[in-house]
């Protein structure tokens, strides 16, 4: 461990809210589809930051929206126009289908733009003399964000049980339980909402039964359909939204991490008729939607569209699937391979090989993650090329033979004692 890392380390612990467990790795700089740490060595990166460098580090088309810009204008409230806001949300509009944008500065923030959205449409909508629908119905196993709106709507006890009570009136259902959506619908739900892929909770794609059952639940009872395509959105899966892989479309969607390429701005975009539920005053930030912010967001949704990256998504996608699966055939402890596009999950039998394997890839120079204890999750930037999935499935090959020969062997000694 170099001086440099354990400097910071002891600093970080005099100083910061412990709130992260971070790896011992002090970045310093990024290129393509690999970081550098403070020593000099390279990784290949398959989070890139948790779904956001979509297009790798420093990609030139970003650096040149971004350097271009904050030497021009970084921030002047939304009390004034700039040109940005409108041309990102034109394209935002073609990519959903959806009629218009608000601005915000990350994935908790859009989700909570939404939740506050249903209600207005509710209460917009609502018959005279009625108080109107209040009710959310929320999905078992997600994940919407850590402020208190999308905690409360978070369908998992482990984020939500240090800071009860929460907001009330929530109901949860059974993802992917059709029986159970229908039972636990009624006149009082003002929005559904969901996840397309869970992503906190282990890359678990919703059934197009599901979605679609949803869809027309809400439209006949005049309630929302929302759809958190934070983590799936833009790219993520081979199409603009993950929605698109099913024939439905939502009233509300929120989306984030990719948007502005690394740095913080999200967006709800909504229907015609539920945008009329918001007026001037009712909702607002002060970052959100920035003219920074915004000119990187144009630069990396002209990538996306201008170029063929969201057929090479898919492809590279559906290449690192079968290998994970032919991996899964030579290893009893992969329980299941699943994903669209560059959200891919490879489930373990074990929390604790899957924590020993996304370190043992660190040290080998490989960056991939742990969520959901059993389950290892790839989220690489969507310009890896098919030699970068080679040297990742050749690395886990290697890390899960090594890990489940040391394992056997402790057995076969405990055995012998
Ligand atoms: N929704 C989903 C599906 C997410 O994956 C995340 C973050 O991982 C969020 C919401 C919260 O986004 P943020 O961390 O930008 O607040």
């Amino acid at each position: 461990m170099s001086d440099r890392l354990k400097i910071t380390m002891s600093a970080e612990a005099a100083s910061l809210i412990s709130t992260y467990e971070r790896f011992p790795v002090l970045f310093e700089r990024g290129e393509g589809v690999y970081l550098y740490d403070s020593e000099g060595r390279r990784y290949l990166d398959f989070l890139s930051g948790i779904g956001v460098n979509a297009l790798g580090h420093s990609h030139p088309a970003i650096v040149k929206a971004l350097t271009d810009q904050a030497a021009k204008l970084i921030h002047i409230s939304n009390l004034f126009f700039h040109q940005y806001q409108a041309e990102v949300a034109e394209l935002l509009k073609e990519f959903s289908g959806l009629d218009r944008v608000f601005f915000c500065n990350s994935g908790t923030e859009a989700w909570e733009g939404a939740l506050k959205l249903a209600r207005a449409h509710a209460l917009r909508t609502a018959a005279p003399g009625s108080k109107g629908k209040w009710r959310f119905l929320m999905m078992e196993n997600s994940f919407h964000g850590r402020t208190f709106g999308s905690l409360s709507t978070t369908g998992q006890e482990k984020y939500r049980a240090p800071f009860e009570p929460l907001v009330p009136e929530v109901r949860f259902v059974r993802f992917n339980d059709v029986d159970d959506l229908k039972a636990k619908f009624d006149d009082s739900i003002c929005a559904v909402g969901m996840e397309v892929i869970q992503g906190e909770g282990g890359i678990q794609p919703a059934s197009s039964e599901f979605i679609q059952a949803a869809r027309e639940l809400t439209r006949q009872s005049g309630a929302l359909l929302i759809c958190d395509e934070i983590q799936s959105g833009l790219g993520r899966t081979g199409r603009y939204f993950a929605y698109q892989h099913f024939r439905v479309k939502p009233d509300v969607v929120t989306t984030a991490k990719p948007l502005a390429a690394g740095l913080p701005l999200g967006a709800l975009l909504v229907t015609e008729e539920v945008a009329a539920a918001f007026r001037p005053g009712m909702h607002g930030t002060t970052f959100g939607g920035g003219p920074l912010t915004c000119a990187v967001a144009k630069a990396f949704l002209n990538e996306l569209k201008n170029t063929p990256i969201l057929q090479h998504t898919e492809d590279t996608g559906d290449y690192f699937v079968a290998k994970l699966k032919g991996l899964a055939k030579e290893h009893s402890c992969i329980v299941n391979v699943r994903g669209k596009g560059l959200m891919i999950a490879m489930e373990l039998n074990s929390a604790d090989l899957a924590k020993k394997i996304v370190l043992t890839l660190l040290e080998r120079g490989v960056i991939i993650n742990r969520t959901h204890e059993t389950v290892l999750r790839f989220l690489p930037p969507y310009i890896i090329e098919r030699q970068h999935v080679d040297q990742v499935v050749q690395e886990l090959n290697s890390a899960l033979t090594l890990l489940t020969t040391v394992e056997a062997t402790a057995h076969a000694g405990k055995g012998a004692l």
